[in-house]
């Protein structure tokens, strides 16, 4: 049983052939999807396809993209009214992105620490976007530290040491299809940490892996992060899916919902 923790199934890229998506990944063996929100309307989004299908769990974010200007309080607090809603298993995503040469730095952090918050207040854990931006997430993170702060790197990016940081304040990494491309670093990281600290996605309709690469991605490939994962560590794919599927359910505690 595969399981894809960061997946943007709501997305319009999916409305012409979601119902036909869903059937093949389920035809994979992918049987826990979780969809994040990145602002409030795709947040919604995610409420209400998770409302659909038994194995869609959402999360209910913020994007640092879209906290490049100023983020009115309303729409903080119609985010933390939202991830109220069934099955809602994260805040996220939220975050840093530093990639892009326009970004503002302080509306990011600001809207960082906000939902932060919201998940605090809320006891959920977070689920973090980290592009090019490791020290002040970081930072942020032991700032806003808590007893029960708790989450996933999604797209994990960063190498061996800053991996065990990330999993030493309470983190898991989830590890996307980048991982089949030839100059990942991911594979040292993978060797280097405990299966117990790994998740897989795919963040589709992003970062579809090798032998799809700058396709559209979709949840049925997980299977080739899946399978890369259980390559490096020498263990077989079930063993892998069903440590993997272990560390899903207790990050976001499925089993109470
Ligand atoms: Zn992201
Ligand atoms: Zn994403």
């Amino acid at each position: 049983m595969l399981v894809d923790t960061h997946c943007h199934l709501s997305f319009p890229d999916f409305d012409s052939d979601r119902k036909e998506i869903i059937k093949r990944m389920t035809a994979e063996g992918v049987r826990l999807l979780i969809d994040p929100g990145i602002d409030v309307p795709s947040s919604r989004k995610s409420v209400e396809l998770a409302a659909e299908y038994e194995f869609i769990y959402a999360n209910v974010g913020l994007h640092p993209h879209e906290a490049s200007a100023s983020v009115a309080d309303e729409i903080f607090a119609e985010l933390e009214i939202l991830a109220r809603s069934p099955k809602v298993v994260a805040i996220g995503e939220i975050g840093l992105d530093y990639h892009y040469p326009d970004h503002n730095k302080t509306a990011q952090q600001n809207a960082f620490r906000q939902m932060l918050r919201v998940a605090r207040s809320l006891d959920l854990p977070v689920v973090i976007h980290c592009r090019d931006a490791w020290e002040d997430t970081l930072r942020i993170l032991y700032e806003e530290r808590h007893s029960s702060l708790r989450g996933m790197m999604h797209c994990f990016s960063g190498d061996t040491a800053i991996a065990k940081e990330c999993i030493k304040i309470g983190f898991k990494l989830s590890i996307p299809g980048t991982l089949t491309y030839k100059r990942s670093l991911l594979p040292e990281v993978i060797r280097a940490v405990s299966l117990d600290d790994i998740l897989t996605e795919t963040d589709a309709p992003y970062l579809a892996p090798v032998p799809f690469r700058g396709k559209r991605n979709e949840p049925a490939y997980v299977r080739f992060v899946t399978t890369a994962i259980a390559e490096i560590r020498e263990i077989t794919l079930h063993n892998a899916a069903e440590h993997i599927l272990k560390n899903s359910i207790e990050l976001f505690r499925l089993a109470s919902h």
